[in-house]
């Protein structure tokens, strides 16, 4: 079998498009843009534009590119084509990678985190010791003790939206483009922070990727290449190193609006927070709801009928 590996320009990653446009095409490759299928070689193009034709014809097939290639490697062995292998479980443990996760947009009371981190091997073998997961797996507790490590070691961009700034943004936009938004600035921040992202960015999938581009249109600046991913932070230890210290800081967040109000504020967006609602608004008025809450959530039906 023969490997042979070229850079190619954007032109000629056109070209190839067009040329096997009736082939069957695989886009859940990781870090490729996409893979074409050939009976006698398998070319998978990279959002680097390295581009590997693998496969008993690769020769034939490289050939009308590597005349005008970047760059070209060829590697013959006698191995057969890797098997089709859970992208998920391999793409997760590539390192460095970058995840980033949101919380706060299922309680009613208090803030909206994003944090994008980057994590490397090393980080994935001192900490992997902790039981590091989904946030919402994990105790508060237990995210307090961790989260703190986490942030001496990693490089991290938090963005907190108080509720004041989430009800004003809210008048124009609905909750998915609210993620969207905060995610890029999320890794837009963290690349300039830490200079470069790694090749492989984990977006825990809060919308299909096009809706997501589609929310963005009109910033400044947009990270593209991601790679979204479903129950990502599970999955992925940079997502879930993101969702345990956006977690760390809503509850940081939480609690300093505790101490502020003297008031218990309940998690979530249950009956129990729609009685919440009622005593605080009781107790505060309702003008100051929209310092502490979520205002479009249902739960405020519940105070509209208090003269306050
Ligand atoms: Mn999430």
């Amino acid at each position: 079998m023969t490997t042979i590996s070229l850079l190619l320009s954007p032109a000629q990653i056109e070209f190839l498009r067009k040329l096997y446009a009736d082939s069957p095409i695989v886009t859940s490759v990781p870090y490729s843009l996409f893979q074409v299928i050939e009976e006698d070689c398998r070319i998978t193009v990279y959002a680097s534009h390295k581009t590997v034709f693998q496969g008993k014809n690769a020769e034939e097939h490289a050939a009308l590119f590597q005349a005008g290639a970047i760059t070209q490697t060829v590697v013959k062995t006698s191995a057969k084509l890797p098997k089709k292998t859970a992208t998920t479980s391999l793409s997760s443990l590539v390192f460095p990678q970058a995840g980033s996760d949101e919380v706060g947009t299922g309680d009613y009371f208090g803030p909206v985190v994003v944090c994008a981190c980057i994590t490397t091997q090393k980080d994935a073998d001192e900490f992997g010791s902790l039981n590091i997961t989904d946030s919402k797996k994990m105790t508060d507790t237990a995210i307090l003790e961790v989260a703190p490590k986490l942030m001496a070691a990693l490089s991290y961009s938090l963005l907190v939206v108080d509720n004041d700034k989430y009800n004003e943004v809210h008048l124009k936009h609905n909750m998915n483009a609210i993620k969207a938004i905060l995610h890029n600035q999320a890794y837009v921040h963290l690349k300039k922070k830490a200079g470069q992202l790694p090749a492989l960015c984990v977006v825990d999938q809060f919308s299909p990727a096009p809706n997501y581009f589609r929310y963005l249109e009109g910033e400044a600046e947009i990270e593209r290449n991601l790679h979204f991913e479903t129950k990502a932070e599970s999955k992925y230890f940079s997502v879930a190193c993101a969702s345990v210290i956006a977690r760390y800081t809503f509850l940081k967040s939480f609690h300093a609006m505790e101490e502020h109000y003297s008031f218990s504020f309940p998690k979530g967006a249950g009956t129990h927070v729609d009685e919440a609602a009622v005593e605080f608004v009781k107790k505060f008025g309702k003008n100051k709801l929209c310092h502490v809450a979520k205002i479009h959530f249902k739960n405020t039906e519940k105070v509209e009928n208090l003269n306050k």
